[in-house]
């Protein structure tokens, strides 16, 4: 079927946006690129998380925050040496104000105590911090938008490593649109931090037998995160 022109315009344009902010944000390029919104009151240098999530304020960034309950930050230890981002939050996030506490969450929870940790000593966001309507997949403009806080929020806490959660997840962090049953299993460098992708709870909750897939790539990053 023909792509909508309209659509792939789009597309390319959000991932432009979305690479140069990328660069700035990380200080690597000074670009022309700013966020109407974003660009008056540009956070400290060295924020902390509550600062962050000041400037997030109450977001209108993007159409999402139409539908939303509240904007789901993200939760766990500011000093956290192992980041987890998922996709979006879903109904009962929306609800809660809390990332992965829905059925998937109740999973995530078990695979970070079946790794010998508890949800307080990790951190845990996602890549948007609006609930999607439906819970359809982010699209590129609301990633965009939400981009430079999970940046700074990853930048702030400065982990040893990153847990992408799923093709969403990982396809931010990595900008590739690589699919997640390629990416997974093996780290990739995220600016210095060893990322790893993996499938994402929810899958695991359709798909039940993938769970040993995972459980291999938390033995994979409990390795490494024990060689550190
Ligand atoms: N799925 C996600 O990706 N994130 C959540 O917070 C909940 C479910």
């Amino acid at each position: 079927m023909d792509q909508d022109p309209q659509q792939v315009l789009r597309d390319i344009v959000g991932q432009v946006r979305a690479h140069l902010a990328l660069q700035q944000e990380l200080g690597l390029e000074h670009t022309d690129l700013h966020w109407p919104e974003h660009a008056s009151s540009a956070p400290a240098a060295h924020p902390t998380l509550e600062q962050v999530r000041e400037e997030l304020g109450d977001c209108t960034r993007c159409k999402l925050h139409a539908h939303r309950t509240q904007i789901v930050f993200g939760v766990g230890n500011p000093h956290a040496s192992l980041v987890f981002v998922g996709e979006a939050p879903g109904a009962d996030e929306d609800a809660q104000g809390e990332p992965f506490v829905g059925r998937a969450g109740q999973l995530l929870t078990k695979i970070i105590e079946a790794m010998g940790l508890h949800r307080q000593d990790v951190y845990i966001c996602n890549i948007i911090k609006c609930r999607p309507p439906n819970n359809r997949t982010p699209e590129t403009e609301e990633i965009v938008a939400c981009q430079p806080f999970l940046l700074q929020q990853l930048r702030v806490i400065g982990p040893k490593f990153i847990c992408a959660l799923g093709g969403p997840a990982a396809q931010t962090l990595l900008q590739t649109k690589e699919p997640i049953s390629r990416l997974r299993g093996r780290f990739h460098d995220f600016h210095g931090i060893p990322l790893l992708p993996t499938f994402h709870p929810a899958f695991l909750l359709r798909n039940p037998n993938e769970k040993k897939t995972v459980w291999e790539d938390m033995k994979l990053l409990l390795r490494h995160m024990q060689q550190t």
